[in-house]
């Protein structure tokens, strides 16, 4: 089978590899109709460091190439002899990791919080292998493209869960990608009064107004904190989310804040990046700082919100997976919305 592989910074290739087998009992097999190129993912390929290990070699080769996409959706073409809730031919997307049920973390209610958690990268491949634990069914009727937006979405779900947006709060959002969009639209649906968001790429801000995003912002045009004070009577927004994991987008999040606020990081931050942050600022506001990481637990109210909102206009921008290097320099450079890789798209159909 095709399956793309990063060797080095900005080495993305198409490689044959074998197929994946069912090698656990609990495992299925499904053929991938469309993944995902996720932010964290053109940061890797970038050469920016996630998690902290040794430091990366920018320029020297990676000693292994890591598999690549952890966003997806696709049809179930083999299952495990103890796998019961699923059969071939389903249509389906799996959470990147699970908890491991076994852990302090785990037992004392912080599922969502587990570090211990299987790890399964390697979507932007024919195949792919799964644990029944982490695969969910699709509707049939939703389009496999809709589907493989579900795990970004999840992520921005969390996002309003940890900013316990209130009806009738206003909102700001910094970074238009799609974790940032996301959060707009789902906080314009959840009642927010005003929701505003700031994207320096036009293609971007564009897309966050056919999204329906009432006011739309280009920092390079004009300054965000104005923008935020015009609108909220000199006051600041009670719900300021970030999702680039870059300054200056991470300070302008804190300074557009209300007295009393909340403030969410949502974009991952590389390793190395820091923020000044003034303890007595933060003392006289009173705001709460917050991060947000994934929405793995919360698929099942993702994939219902697949449904009732038109996510169609996020997902226009598709590539072939043998053209995964363009369909990068496009995400990194021009994408407007989720960019997606089309493996099988809805072509699929078992055997
Ligand atoms: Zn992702
Ligand atoms: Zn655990």
């Amino acid at each position: 089978m095709r399956a793309a592989f990063l060797h080095g910074r900005l080495d993305v290739r198409v490689e044959e590899r074998p197929a994946p087998q069912i090698e656990r009992p609990d495992e299925v097999i499904l053929a991938v109709a469309y993944s995902g190129i996720c932010g964290s993912e053109l940061h890797a390929i970038e050469g920016y460091q996630l998690a902290n290990r040794s430091p990366s070699t920018d320029n020297g080769p990676t000693p292994t190439p890591s598999s690549l996409g952890h966003e997806y959706a696709g049809v179930i073409t083999a299952v495990g002899d103890e796998v019961e809730s699923f059969q071939v031919g389903q249509r389906v997307t799996v959470a990147p990791r699970g908890p491991c049920h076994r852990c302090e973390l785990c037992h004392n209610g912080g599922t969502a919080l587990c570090r211990k958690t299987t790890q399964r990268g390697g979507s932007w491949a024919d195949f792919i292998a799964a644990p029944q634990k982490l695969v969910h069914h699709l509707p049939d009727t939703l389009p496999l493209a809709i589907g493989a937006i579900t795990e970004p979405l999840s992520a921005s779900v969390r996002i309003l869960d940890r900013a316990e947006l209130r009806s009738g709060m206003n909102v700001c959002v910094i970074g238009a990608g799609p974790i940032g969009l996301f959060a707009a639209v789902l906080a314009q649906r959840n009642g927010a009064a005003n929701v505003i968001i700031s994207d320096p790429r036009p293609a971007r801000r564009e897309l966050a107004r056919r999204m329906g995003i009432p006011v739309v912002v280009d920092p390079k045009a004009d300054d965000l904190y104005t923008v935020v004070m015009d609108h909220t009577q000199g006051r600041g927004v009670e719900v300021s989310i970030e999702a680039v994991g870059l300054e200056p987008a991470l300070s302008q999040a804190i300074q557009v804040v209300a007295i009393g606020g909340t403030v969410v990081w949502g974009g991952v931050a590389p390793v190395g990046v820091t923020v000044p942050i003034s303890p007595n600022d933060m003392f006289m506001r009173e705001y709460t700082l917050r991060t947000s990481w994934g929405g793995i637990e919360i698929f099942e109210r993702t994939i219902r919100l697949l449904s009732v909102l038109d996510w169609s206009p996020v997902v226009e921008e598709v590539f072939p997976l043998a053209e995964v290097s363009q369909a990068v320099e496009f995400a990194r450079t021009a994408a407007a919305g989720k960019v997606l890789l089309e493996v099988a798209g809805e072509r699929f159909q078992p055997a």
